[in-house]
């Protein structure tokens, strides 16, 4: 009865252990379909980078400001108006 319960423990153990072997080579092959083989890649999404019609820096959309069809760097720019 003890070398039943023995052996049934090393089986548990065998599968863990080949579990978490198993689990890094299982995510570089099905991530890397699903786009997610690096965690920090979602983080670092491609922003579009948009020019500041005032003086014609290039910055991510997201941190500027919009005014009338026109793209702007800062609020401080956005004031100043277009310059050509
Ligand atoms: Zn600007």
């Amino acid at each position: 009865m003890r070398n039943l319960l023995i052996f049934v423990l090393v089986l548990i153990v065998i599968w863990w252990v080949r579990r978490a072997l198993a689990r890094p080579r299982g995510d570089g092959t099905d991530g890397g379909a699903r786009g997610r083989h690096e965690p920090g890649a979602h983080a670092i999404t491609p922003e579009r980078m948009v020019e500041c019609a005032h003086c014609g820096v290039h910055i991510p959309e997201s941190e500027g400001v919009r005014e009338g069809g026109h793209f702007f760097c800062s609020d401080e720019h956005r004031r100043l108006g277009v310059r050509p």
